[in-house]
């Protein structure tokens, strides 16, 4: 879905109101300052009457205006530095930081959008915002290994719990390492409560502080967006057409895949959104209680086949630490 009109202006205003806090912020501290210090005031006085003395003998054809000028500034920028020193300050403290310094909050890099206004957007269309605060805490600092056990072992591997842990979060780190240049995609499975959406959840939080595209939907959130754009739209090309942000983000989170009762609808949709992600080499997270059987069995053969190919199949299994967290 692309940004309506009005969407558009949100995001704009938000980027004018960021620059607009941060300019109050720099005059509060130059305040402050100037206050501690009233010389720094005299000096900034100083280098604009100067500036302006230099620029008019410059204009009348003066050309030893300019060297002076440069003079002067370097002299009165060496004052002020002291002084500053002097108080405990930098000039860092007057250059606050941008919340994106990439695009030093205008949400534009030349005439391309900045990577933090497209995340905005998507957040905006697909109104995201409930994930922000989950991801505060589910994340690898907060990651604990507490609730998988050290005897427990998956008959079908030999690895226990908390090894089996292990070696998900290594190649989610791993995924998120080799994210840029190589497209892979994760797949986990296992019964409930097993951290899958947790671990999904680390890694939408690394790639969203570093600047990617990310979109989570449960599955039920998903094709009810496919479902009501879908309405009216005749052919395939239209239905692309209108899901380019599911489709080209830079990485797509399918939440509890198999809780959305699926259909045929739901079906061809998984494959068509699969495929094109695949198509695109843009990576997807997809976790669900479904067995391989079962996701062969409900999303037919050519899904399952898709998603076997391309995947890493990570099965996560241990005690359901929501029953766990209850007990302690
Ligand atoms: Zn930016």
């Amino acid at each position: 879905m692309p940004l309506s009109n009005s969407q558009y202006d949100i995001i704009i205003r938000e980027y004018n109101a960021k620059l607009l806090r941060r300019r109050r912020l720099v005059d509060k501290r130059i305040k402050e300052v100037y206050e501690k210090e009233p010389r720094l005031k005299k000096i900034e006085d100083a280098v604009s009457s100067c500036s302006l003395v230099q620029a008019k003998k410059l204009l009348s054809g003066d050309v030893t205006a300019l060297p002076k000028l440069r003079g002067q500034l370097t002299e009165y920028k060496k004052q002020r530095l002291e002084i500053l020193g002097k108080l405990g300050y930098s000039e860092q403290y007057f250059e606050p930081d941008y919340e994106c310094r990439d695009c030093k909050d205008t949400g534009y890099i030349g005439n391309e959008r900045c990577h933090c206004f497209k995340q905005r957007a998507i957040d905006l269309v697909y109104t995201q915002s409930n994930i922000r605060s989950i991801l505060k805490d589910e994340n690898f600092e907060n990651f604990s290994y507490d609730y998988y056990s050290d005897s427990q072992k998956n008959p079908s591997t030999g690895l226990t719990s908390l090894e089996t842990m292990q070696n998900a979060v290594k190649d989610s780190k791993k995924f998120i390492q080799e994210f840029d240049y190589k497209f892979s995609n994760l797949f986990f499975y296992g019964d409930t409560g097993v951290g899958k959406t947790f671990l999904s959840n680390c890694v939408a939080k690394e790639l969203l502080d570093t600047g990617h595209s990310v979109i989570y939907f449960t599955a039920f959130q998903l094709f009810d967006i496919f479902a009501k754009n879908t309405f009216h739209r005749d052919t395939e090309e239209d239905i692309i057409a209108s899901h380019q942000n599911v489709f080209d983000c830079d990485l797509l989170i399918i939440d509890d895949l198999g809780t959305e009762m699926p259909n045929s609808f739901t079906i061809s949709q998984l494959f068509l959104c699969l495929n094109e992600r695949i198509l695109r080499r843009r990576s997807t997270i997809i976790s669900t209680n479904l067995t391989l059987s079962q996701i062969a069995e409900i999303y037919s053969e050519r899904t399952f086949s898709r998603i076997s190919s391309s995947f890493t199949m990570l099965k996560l299994f241990g005690d359901d630490i929501r029953i766990q967290k209850k007990l302690r």
